[in-house]
């Protein structure tokens, strides 16, 4: 089933311990979108500017996602450049540079309004309810935040957060929208807001779901190369939504083979620098990986 999603299209610039990238791919929906293509088709909205290549668009296409709605607009493309020291788990923004994401106001083609699948990338809580108007009864909405708008767009937020299914954010993000620093009783409180479910992106400690009535936890998978985790969040969510679009199907056994899938991307996603290692996948790959995570976490029970 088509899954639509809507978010950033960036130039990154990317300082690790491990090395550095100069105004590379990057983009929340751009990583979501390059892995949820594995798993189904995607319809991506988003803007760029003049600036940005056709030779990226290209590359899009080429995964099989529906660029249709990404939108070109005078002015330069979206510029994000950050840090991250050894404690790969946060990156420190150093520069945020708008440009013509400034004045994005997300403009869903009308082949796209009948997408069963959403997912509502980091922005603007505002847009994202627009985003919500402009399409017809999809069967399940996922969205992502940031501190930026939980601290300075709270009541849309809040807005946001009654009408999506599936809230998919950072610990460090659901332990400030909580107000709460214990992750089980961040996740009633959550849950409390309007999210089904909410799935807690933990970095190298994994992920948690919780539907309030049971948890699930899947392992960070320990890898021995490491070089950029930026865009594993979204990586892991195209991966999750990706998955469950091309089953159809969301129930307790989809949602917890969906985090696995989502892991499983994450992974390949923080093996290189930009979108270098989820550029072009084989199916066994992911494949593997997943049967890897069934492995890492087997035991027998008495
Ligand atoms: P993550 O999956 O959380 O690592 O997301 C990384 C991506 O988010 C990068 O490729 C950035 O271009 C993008 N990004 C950073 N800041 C923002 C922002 N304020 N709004 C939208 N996208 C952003």
């Amino acid at each position: 089933m088509s899954l639509l999603v809507v978010g950033s299209v960036a130039f990154d610039s990317v300082k690790t311990p491990f090395g550095e990238a100069d105004e590379v791919l990057g983009g929340s929906a751009t990583y979501f979108a390059t892995s949820a293509s594995y798993f189904t088709d995607v319809r991506m909205v988003a803007v760029v500017g003049e600036d940005f290549p056709e030779t990226h668009l290209q590359f899009l296409k080429e995964r099989g996602i529906n660029a249709d709605g990404v939108e070109r607009q005078p002015g330069r493309t979206f510029r994000w450049r950050g840090e991250y020291g050894f404690h790969l788990n946060e990156a420190k923004t150093l520069e945020t540079q708008l440009n013509v994401f400034e004045t994005f106001h997300p403009k869903i083609p009308k082949s796209y309004a009948d997408s069963p699948f959403v997912f509502l990338a980091n922005i603007d809580p505002e847009l994202q309810l627009d985003v919500l108007r402009q399409v017809e009864g999809p069967k399940l909405v996922a969205c992502d935040t940031m501190n930026y708008w939980i601290e300075g767009k709270r009541e849309a937020l809040l807005e946001t957060l009654k009408v999506v299914d599936i809230l998919m954010i950072n610990d460090g993000e659901a332990r400030e929208l909580a107000s709460e620093f214990n992750l089980v009783k961040v996740a009633k409180k959550i849950l409390a807001l309007g999210p089904k479910i909410l799935v807690i992106k933990r970095g190298e400690y994994g992920a948690l779901m919780f539907n309030g009535k049971t948890m699930f936890a899947a392992p960070a998978f320990p890898l021995e190369s490491i070089f950029d985790p930026t865009g594993a969040g979204d990586s892991f969510a195209g991966g999750f939504m990706g998955y469950l679009a091309k089953t159809g199907e969301v129930n307790d056994v989809t949602i917890r083979q969906a985090v696995i899938y989502g892991s499983a991307m994450a992974s390949f996603n923080v093996e290189a620098f930009s979108l270098d290692r989820i550029r072009s996948l084989k199916a066994d790959d992911i494949t593997s990986r997943y049967k890897e995570f069934k492995a890492l976490t087997f035991f027998e029970s008495h």
